[in-house]
C-alpha cells in the first residue's frame, strides 16, 4: 500500500473541524446558542478523548515486541497507523533478511577450513570460528571482547599485529599445540577493524623440511665419493710417474669403488623417484613365487660368499599378482640387508608361507639386530643405524624406503621385529587378493 500524502491528514483534520462546526450550527438553530456551544464542546471532548486514546495505543504498541502489528483505529490516526504499520513491516522484513544473511555468513565462516577471527578497532575479539579456536587455543564463550594479544601472547604474533605491514603472511609455530605450524594473515577492513585468517601448514612445512633434508642428504652422499675420485685424479695429474705401480693400482681400485657407489646411489634414487612420482601401478603379472624366491636365495648366497648359512623354505608356493621386477627388488633388498648386517658364521632364513588370509615372505637373521628406538624410522630415506657399516657393505640408505614403496603398491605390509645383538625378522604380508592359483 502506498503512503498517503500529508494533505490527507490535513483534510481529515479539516473534516473533523467542519463536522464539529456543523454540529454546533445545527444544534444552535434547533435548540439555541447555549445548547449549540455545549454540543460543540462535547464534540471537542470526544475528538480530544479519541486522540488521547490513539496516542495511548501508539505508546503501548511501541512497548510490544518487534513485529507486533500496529493497532487498527479510525480517522486521521488510522492513516498514520497504517503508514506506521507499513514502515514497521518493511523494517522488520529487512531486519529478518539481514539476520538470515548474517546467519548464512556465520555458518559459511564456521565451515571454512581456515581459522577466522574478527578484531575490533581496539583489537578485541569480536567473532571467532571453530578452526581459529582450535588454532589459537581460544574459546568463543569466554574470549569475546578480550584483547587478542592478552590471549595469543606469542611475541612474533604481537609484533606482526602491531607492525601493520600485512602484505606478507606470518609463519607461526604454535606455542600452545606442539607440532602445529600456522600461516597467519591479517586483512584490515572497515574502520580500523581486522580479520585474522589462520591456515594449518604443518604438513606443507614437514614436506618442505623433508625436501630440504633430501637434497642435503643426496649432495652429501655424492660429495664423499666424488672428493675421493677427484683427489685421486689431482694426485695423478701432479705427477703419476712418481708413484709406484702398486699405489696407482690401489688408487684406481679406490676410485672404482667410489664410482660404483655413486652409480648405486643414483640407481636407487631413480628407482625411488620412479616409484614416488606417479609411476603407473604395477603390472598385474603372474609371478611364480618359487622361481622368484630361488633367484633371491641364489643372489643372497652369492653376496654372502659362503660366509653365512642361507636357507630357503617354501610352504605353498603359488602365484603372486604384481610386478615381477618390483617384487624381486623388494625381496632381494631384504635378503641382502640380512647378509650385510649379519656377521660371518650367522644364519639367514628366507621363508614363504600361505594361509587362509594371504601369504607371508619373511627374512630372518641372527645378525647385529636393531635397537627399538630406530625401528619406526628405518624406512625413511637415508636413515641408517650405523652409517659406517652401511657404507662399508655398499648400502645407500634407500633400500628399505624402496621396499616400503613397492610393498604399498602391492597392498602388502612390512613388519620388523628385531633385538639388538640377537637378530632381526623382516616380514611382508600379502593380502589374499594378491594371490592366484597356479
Ligand atoms: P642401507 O643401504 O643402509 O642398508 P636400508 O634402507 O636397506 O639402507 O636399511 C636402513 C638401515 O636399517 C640400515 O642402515 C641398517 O642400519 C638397518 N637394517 C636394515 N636391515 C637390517 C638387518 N637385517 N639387521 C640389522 N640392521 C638392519
Amino acid at each position: 500500500m502506498a503512503i498517503r500524502p500529508v494533505r490527507y491528514i490535513w483534510a481529515g483534520a479539516l473534516v473533523t473541524l467542519l463536522s464539529l462546526a456543523m454540529l454546533g450550527a445545527t444544534v444552535t438553530l434547533l435548540a439555541g446558542l447555549d445548547i449549540g456551544l455545549a454540543s460543540m464542546l462535547v464534540g471537542l471532548l470526544v475528538v480530544g478523548w479519541h486522540h488521547l486514546r490513539c496516542m495511548q495505543q501508539l505508546a503501548l504498541w511501541t512497548r510490544q515486541p518487534v513485529g507486533t502489528p500496529v493497532p487498527r483505529v479510525r480517522g486521521v490516526w488510522g492513516f498514520l497507523f497504517a503508514d506506521l504499520d507499513r514502515r514497521a513491516k518493511l523494517a522488520y522484513d529487512s531486519r529478518e533478511r539481514l539476520s538470515a544473511a548474517l546467519e548464512r555468513f556465520r555458518e559459511a565462516s564456521q565451515a571454512m577450513p581456515d581459522g577466522v577471527l574478527y578484531l575490533s578497532e581496539h583489537e578485541t575479539i569480536e567473532w571467532i570460528n571453530r578452526k581459529a579456536e582450535e588454532h589459537f587455543g581460544l574459546d568463543h564463550a569466554t574470549d569475546l571482547g578480550v584483547p587478542v594479544t592478552n590471549l595469543v601472547r606469542q611475541p612474533e604474533f604481537c609484533r606482526y599485529l602491531a607492525a601493520g605491514h600485512y602484505a606478507e603472511p606470518l609463519v607461526l609455530v604454535s606455542a600452545r599445540r606442539k607440532g602445529l605450524t600456522l600461516l597467519v594473515q591479517v586483512i584490515p577492513f572497515g574502520d580500523d577493524q581486522k580479520m585474522v585468517v589462520s591456515r594449518d601448514i604443518t604438513q606443507i612445512e614437514k614436506l618442505e623440511t623433508m625436501r630440504r633434508d633430501f637434497v642435503a642428504n643426496v649432495s652429501h652422499e655424492l660429495r664423499t665419493p666424488l672428493t675421493v675420485v677427484s683427489g685421486f685424479l689431482e694426485t695423478l695429474m701432479d705427477g703419476w710417474e712418481d708413484f709406484p705401480r702398486e699405489d696407482i693400482e690401489r688408487f684406481i681400485k679406490l676410485a672404482h669403488d667410489q664410482s660404483t657407489r655413486m652409480q648405486r646411489l643414483i640407481e636407487d634414487l631413480l628407482t625411488l623417484s620412479a616409484l614416488e612420482t606417479g609411476a603407473p601401478a604395477p603390472v598385474e603379472e603372474r609371478v611364480d613365487v618359487a622361481g622368484l624366491l630361488r633367484e633371491v636365495h641364489q643372489q643372497a648366497e652369492l653376496l654372502s660368499a659362503g660366509k653365512h648359512e642361507v636357507t630357503l623354505e617354501i610352504d605353498g608356493g603359488g602365484v603372486l599378482l604384481g610386478s615381477q621386477k618390483e617384487l624381486h627388488s623388494a625381496f632381494a633388498n631384504l635378503a641382502s640387508n640380512a647378509v650385510r648386517y649379519t656377521p660371518p658364521g650367522g644364519k639367514i632364513r628366507l621363508q614363504w608361507t600361505c594361509d587362509a588370509h594371504g601369504a607371508e615372505f619373511a627374512v630372518e637373521d641372527n645378525g647385529i639386530g636393531i635397537a627399538p628406538e630406530h625401528l619406526p624410522r628405518l624406512t625413511e630415506r637415508f636413515y641408517r643405524v650405523d652409517l659406517g657399516r652401511s657404507r662399508e657393505t655398499g648400502g645407500t640408505g634407500l633400500g628399505l624406503a624402496i621396499v616400503k614403496h613397492i610393498l604399498s603398491r602391492h597392498q602388502a605390509e612390512l613388519h620388523i621385529d628385531s633385538r639388538l645383538g640377537q637378530g632381526s625378522r623382516f616380514s611382508v604380508r600379502f593380502p589374499k587378493a594378491r594371490l592366484a592359483s597356479e
